[in-house]
């Protein structure tokens, strides 16, 4: 009597359950509609630009470790604060410290005329009354390195490499060779300096600066980047057959290692505060311009993002942390003693992100996932896909800083911005404000908008990535 109900209560029960396994999706519709929402108000009224404006008309240059930098993590408790987060603090780092002082370079003969340099960062100076030496030029670091010494010795060694153009910024891996470890390889072969073509992409009578790795070099060399211009100058002059010889005067100043600051800001989770989101930038910049694409406009990205989720009438179910990392130019400073400080919280950061390549419309949206939780990423791709983003590859490292935190495995997403003349600027004088556009801003924040609110408010987590090593 009982047996046919219970049958067809129980039929109807596994029809129902294979409904919702087959329909079952990791985020719910009520979060992505909030999602939509927040994506719709952010292309309409979001203001990632006046953030930019602001740290760069009030701060601009901050170096790891200068003053600037001091007045840069000041400026971003209080525009956090200002903001509405619910938790603004510091966390000290170490830095070490340096100071440009001015670059000259000039053919002397045979045919005299000023050149445009840069020095590259940390890079030593002359002897007070400069040197003089021929140039010895290579295509590229691997030539150099694999030269012999006799050859480069008493030299100054020219890395003559050109960097392509691409959307994705791919140019930059093979170029930077020459900046990172050109001065190395040319220290050891005793060369009196090193010079590079900037690793950029204009035609700019800039100079590129950027870090070289200077640890464990016993002898340091001055080490400069020419403009793209004169590179092509001294490459005429070298193809005429002639020795060419440049005099250089280089002042630069290495300061005891000192503080410098990541400032973090947190929207505090209702449900799981201990869990987090970590959405990033850097907070330093290069001295020469005022760090509007490199990388103040990311700073403005995530500041506002957390602000715009920060309004919604509930807090997100996990915290949403805001990290603007110090010295990120340098070494990823502020991102690895970060990670290494915090090492035993790292489980609970469900993914980390960063918006550190200029300012251009993003285009790709690149995950580092488990396999299993691509579905995760597939339903946040129906709300990117109408801001023309389409989906990129797993292999995202989050952007230079969370690349620490996804060595350790932790997931990664990442919204990869259109970098066609992110290089023309990048790392100098020329990196400021009027190189971003404010509508194309608000596009930038409608997709973080998405993707951190997601990511803060689902149900379940993203797991663990395996590492390779
Ligand atoms: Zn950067």
């Amino acid at each position: 009597m009982k047996l046919r109900p219970l049958l067809a209560m129980t039929s109807g029960f596994l029809a129902a359950l294979a409904v919702t396994t087959a329909t079952a999706k990791p985020l719910s519709q009520e979060d992505l509609s909030v999602a939509e929402v927040l994506r719709d108000r952010a292309l309409e009224s979001s203001d990632a630009y006046s953030i930019v404006e602001s740290l760069t008309v009030e701060v601009g240059p901050r170096p790891a470790g200068s003053e600037g930098d001091r007045r840069a993590v000041a400026w971003a408790q209080e525009k956090m604060k200002a903001l509405g987060f619910d938790r603004v603090y510091t966390e000290q780092i170490e830095v070490p410290r340096w100071n440009r002082g001015h670059a000259h370079a000039r053919v002397v003969s045979p045919f005299p005329q000023p050149l445009v340099v840069s020095s590259l960062g940390y890079s030593v100076g002359t002897p007070e009354e400069g040197l003089t030496a021929e140039i010895v030029e290579f295509a590229d670091v691997s030539e150099l390195i694999e030269a012999p010494a006799d050859k480069v010795r008493g030299k100054i060694a020219f890395i003559n490499k050109r960097m392509e153009r691409t959307r994705t910024g791919e140019g930059y891996g093979p170029a930077v060779g020459g900046r990172s470890r050109g001065m190395r390889a040319a220290a050891e072969k005793e060369a009196v300096a090193l010079m590079i073509r900037s690793v950029g992409t204009d035609s700019d009578r800039f100079a590129h600066t950027g870090m070289m790795s200077i640890d464990g070099v016993e002898e340091p060399v001055p080490a400069l980047a020419l403009s793209a211009p004169d590179a092509n100058l001294l490459e005429a002059m070298l193809e005429r057959g002639q020795p060419v010889v440049v005099n250089l005067d280089v002042h630069n100043q290495r300061l005891e290692d000192g503080p410098s600051f990541n400032v973090i800001g947190e929207i505090t989770g209702r449900e799981k505060p201990e869990e987090v989101m970590i959405i990033g930038a850097h907070l330093d910049s290069w001295d020469e311009g005022t760090g509007a694409l490199d990388d103040g406009a990311g700073v403005a990205i995530v500041m506002e993002t957390a602000r715009m989720i920060a309004e919604l009438p509930q807090r997100p179910r996990r915290t949403l942390r805001v990290i603007l990392y110090g010295a990120e130019e340098i070494g990823l400073v502020g991102a690895k003693q970060y990670v290494e400080a915090h090492q035993d919280e790292l489980d609970n950061i469900i993914a980390v992100s960063e918006s550190d390549f200029g300012a251009g419309k993003i285009w790709r949206f690149d995950t580092r996932l488990p396999e299993t939780k691509f579905d995760i990423a597939d339903q946040m791709m129906q709300l990117l896909a109408p801001l023309g983003i389409e989906r990129g590859n797993n292999q995202s490292s989050g952007g230079p800083d969370s690349s620490v935190f996804v060595a350790r495995g932790v997931p990664a997403f990442g919204l990869y911005q259109d970098g066609t003349d992110y290089f023309d600027y990048h790392h100098t004088p020329n990196d400021t404000l009027d190189k971003v556009d404010p509508e194309i801003l608000k596009q930038n924040v409608a997709a973080w908008v998405v993707m951190s609110f997601l990511a803060s408010e689902m149900e379940g987590d993203l797991g663990r990535v395996p590492t390779e090593n």
